[in-house]
This record gives C-alpha cells, sequence and structure tokens, in this order.
C-alpha cells in the first residue's frame, strides 16, 4: 500500500492542485513536497509517476506537466485544468486507478455543469452531461448526479426570494459527548459547567437581539432557519425555551419559509423537548444515526443505541413531525457493504423525508486521522455502498437536491442530500449557492455576505465558548460592519 506520496514540484502556483489530486488517489499516504529532485538511497525519479520497489512510496515529478500557454488567452482555470487533466493521466495510466470525479477537485462539482447549462441553454441533458464527462474525465454516473442535483437545485431557487431575503445560522456548540469524527468542535455537555452554560445563553441572546435590530429595516423577508451545532437539544428545557423565544420573537421566525431544528442526536431526545419544539414552530427536524450497527456507535463515540435512534422516530412522528431528515455516514471504522445494508434496511423502515449521505472525511480537527479510514475498504466497496444508499433513496422516492465533495473523502466520493419532493432543505441549497445574506450567530458561526457586485465577505465568530462569551460585542460588531 501506498504510504507516502513525494511531490517534486517548484512552480508554487500548481502545488495546491497536486496535493488535492494526489490525497485523491492515495487517501491514506502523507504527502510530502521536495522543490529539487532528492536523493533517497540513491533513487531518483526519471517519470512522471515512479513507485518505490517496496511499493510504499509514490514520487511525483510535476515540473514537466506546468502548461506554457504562451499567448493563449485562457482564464486561470482553464491553466489549472490542463495541469490537472496531465497529472491525472499520467498518474491513472501508471496505477490503473479512475477516480469517480475525474480530476475535479472543487467542493461543488453540480456549479459546473451548471455552468455549461448556462452557456449552452438549448442543450438536452445527454450533450451537457456529455461535455462535462469530457470536461473534467468524470464518470457518467456522477455525471448523471452532478445534473440531476444542478436540474433539482434550480427549481428550488425558484421558489426562494434570493437577494431581498436573508437566511439565519444559530448554533448551539454542546453534544451529548464527541463523536470520534467530529470537527465542529463541540463540547461534550458534561465538561461545560452549568455558570458557563448560563452566560453561554445570555451571550448568545444578546447577540440574537442586537444583530435582529440591525437587520430589522435591511431586509424584506426570512428564507431559511437552521439551528444546529452541536446538538440544540442537548439544552436543558429552560435554556432551550429562552433561546427559542428570544429568536423567534426578535426576527420574526414564524414568517420563515422553513424553520429547522438539527435535533440531531438520538440520545438528546425527550418528549418534552420535543413538545418545545413543535409548539415553537419547527418545521423540519433530523435524527441522525449515521450508522444502524450497535458495534460502530460504540466505536465512533456515540452514546446511543440503534434503539434509541427508533425511539426518537417514533417520538418525533408522535408529535407530529412530518419532516424529518436523517444522516448517514459511509466508510465508518469497522464498516463496509454488508453493515451500510442494514443500516439501509432500518432507514427504509423509518421512511423519513429526506437522507444526507455523507462519505467519511477526515479533518485535523477531529480525534479520527486519515489512518482511520477502514484499511481493508476496496473502491468497489465504496461503489457498492453508494449503490446501497441511491437505492435507498429511489425506494423512498427521494430525489438528490444537494451535494458537495471535501478533501479526505473516502472513495473519493461525495455527500448528497435526497429528499421527497417539496421536502429539501432550503438552508442546504442557500449555503451551496451563495444566493443570499446568511447570518449567523453563536460560537463558531460564520456569516456570508453576497454583494451586487458578486463580493462574498464572511464574519466569523471566534470558535471558543470562553472567548465568545468574553467578546460577543466584537462578534456583533463584524456583522455590523458588512450589514
Ligand atoms: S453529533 Fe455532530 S456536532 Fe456533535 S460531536 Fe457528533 S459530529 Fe460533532
Amino acid at each position: 500500500m501506498i504510504k507516502k506520496v513525494i511531490i517534486i514540484l517548484n512552480d508554487d502556483e500548481f502545488y495546491d492542485d497536486a496535493q488535492l489530486l494526489a490525497r485523491s488517489f492515495f487517501a491514506r499516504a502523507s504527502v510530502e513536497r521536495v522543490k529539487e529532485e532528492r536523493k533517497e538511497s540513491g533513487f531518483v525519479p526519471q517519470k512522471t509517476v515512479e513507485i518505490s520497489s517496496d511499493g510504499e512510496t509514490v514520487y511525483l515529478r510535476l515540473d514537466g506537466l506546468v502548461p506554457s500557454v504562451g499567448s493563449m488567452s485562457l482564464t486561470r482555470g482553464q491553466i489549472h485544468d490542463i495541469f490537472k487533466r496531465a497529472m491525472y493521466k499520467d498518474i491513472s495510466a501508471s496505477t490503473g486507478i479512475t477516480l469517480p470525479w475525474g480530476f475535479l477537485t472543487g467542493v461543488k462539482p453540480a456549479k459546473r455543469i451548471t455552468e455549461i447549462l448556462k452557456k449552452n441553454p438549448n442543450i438536452d441533458e445527454e450533450t451537457a452531461r456529455r461535455k462535462f464527462e469530457a470536461a473534467y474525465m468524470v464518470r457518467p454516473d456522477k455525471s448523471r448526479l452532478a445534473y440531476e442535483v444542478a436540474k433539482n437545485e434550480e427549481k428550488i431557487l425558484t421558489a426562494l426570494h434570493k437577494e431581498r431575503d436573508f437566511s439565519i445560522y444559530l448554533g448551539i456548540p454542546f453534544c451529548p459527548s464527541v463523536c470520534s469524527y467530529c470537527s465542529f468542535g463541540s463540547l461534550p455537555v458534561n465538561s461545560v459547567s452549568e455558570a458557563d452554560i448560563e452566560s453561554y445563553i445570555d451571550a448568545l441572546c444578546y447577540e440574537i437581539k442586537e444583530v435582529a435590530r440591525m437587520t430589522r429595516d435591511k431586509y424584506s423577508g426570512l428564507g431559511a432557519v437552521y439551528i444546529g451545532g452541536g446538538t440544540p437539544i442537548t439544552l436543558g428545557e429552560p435554556h432551550l425555551e429562552r433561546v427559542l423565544d428570544t429568536f423567534i420573537s426578535e426576527f420574526g421566525v414564524e414568517n420563515a419559509l422553513e424553520f429547522t431544528v438539527e435535533a440531531g442526536r438520538p440520545d438528546a431526545f425527550t418528549k418534552a423537548k420535543l413538545k418545545l419544539l413543535k409548539e415553537k414552530g419547527v418545521t423540519r427536524i433530523s435524527v441522525n444515526p449515521q450508522s444502524m450497527n450497535e458495534a460502530t456507535l460504540k466505536r465512533i463515540g456515540r452514546n446511543h443505541t440503534t434503539e434509541d435512534v427508533r425511539d426518537a422516530f417514533k417520538l418525533a412522528r408522535d408529535l407530529g413531525f412530518d419532516n424529518i431528515n436523517t444522516d448517514i455516514i459511509l466508510a465508518l471504522p469497522g464498516e463496509g457493504p454488508k453493515e451500510v445494508a442494514e443500516t439501509a434496511e432500518e432507514i427504509r423502515a423509518l421512511a423519513p423525508e429526506s437522507l444526507t449521505v455523507h462519505s467519511l472525511a477526515i479533518k485535523r480537527a477531529a480525534a479520527m486521522d486519515n489512518k482511520s479510514l477502514p484499511a481493508d475498504l476496496t473502491a468497489e466497496d465504496m461503489e457498492k455502498m453508494t449503490a446501497e444508499t441511491v437505492r435507498l433513496a429511489d425506494e423512498l422516492e427521494m430525489q438528490p437536491y444537494y451535494m458537495y465533495r471535501q478533501q479526505n473523502m473516502a472513495g473519493n466520493l461525495e455527500n448528497v442530500g435526497y429528499a421527497k419532493e417539496g421536502r429539501e432543505c432550503l438552508y442546504n441549497i442557500v449555503i451551496m449557492e451563495e444566493v443570499q445574506d446568511i447570518i449567523a450567530l453563536g460560537c463558531g458561526a460564520s456569516s456570508k455576505f453576497i454583494f451586487d457586485d458578486g463580493r462574498i465577505e464572511r464574519a466569523v465568530n471566534v470558535k471558543s465558548l470562553k472567548d465568545y462569551i468574553e467578546r460577543t460585542d466584537e462578534m456583533i460588531e463584524r456583522k455590523r460592519r458588512l450589514l
């Protein structure tokens, strides 16, 4: 197995492309860069791609692939695509590996097909997909997915008053326990004192009031509202009620097009809290098992059982929630196609309105590192697991409506949101498509402002609980400057 990739590249302009693509081919390897050819045990790579005799190190000698474009009038993006295409072809020819998304390294593949459709408004699906496949060496099944997402997104976006409205995100950074793959910086609730939770609620309610005042005359209406984190319902009822009441009255949330609470972890569900969400007008919640395999749940540090998932679902249904999302993750440690098939079977019985399928992505901030990616999982296993989730979405009569990719994703795949018609999460689309301002409140929350000239500016709240509590005015000021 390849353990190390050494990129030999002097040109700084193309290093990001090189390392992203190298990581896509060799997900479990560490990546190192040298600017000169290096002799290791007398070995000097001669070709673009050379693998050491023990099969553990790949040398990528890439300066020869840097395009010399001379007077050709190409955009920067096109020049980078020339480099990536050449690199992709050489690695692929040397290793026999192909990637589902070809050399596309961006986070929003559907955006590329939307661009093709905008440039060629009269082309049919087949032609648009062929153009997309040829442009980035994308596999046909992935071009179909990108096309479906692009078309569904377009349909949903027409329902939004894009420019005049705004959306809101509110973050509660506590969870019952921390999952081993978590990179959100969520805090296990029992590690935080009651006094600190109280102070956080005070600071958050203060930020809500101040920011609501600043936005009152600026927008004509409210698009999507999303409370996430963390696990918002980790808060005790009095705190949850205080936050909801302040938030709803200050922003007029009852007029929003959608009000989601990522209830999330089944171990935080209680009848009283769910009742509270229902009474406060929440229209959409999520119940996130990630896996319906008991051993996996323990392995990844989630304190709940599969029975808790079923109970949480039943509770939500009994209280009248008719728009429930379910998150699952592919390639969790110890899982393969068999475990994913079992999870799919259980989700089928729960029959949620939407389903979000993630492929495990290892982030620096997580306790897990990329060596935790299941070693014996083959590309074929990843395909089988994906096919299982596509079948599940199909049986539940859902369509893919949003998608994004991350670095270090298992199998180089994608995260896909599926939903029954009319049950899509608007907030997911707003955040992906950057079509209206998002005001984000709470610890670590990131606001996004879209300007008429296409400029996008962010105002990011600090991640540390202590800093957020002490510097709430500064967080408010960061938004005031951009409003
Ligand atoms: S439930 Fe989500 S936010 Fe909480 S620890 Fe797990 S991954 Fe992180």
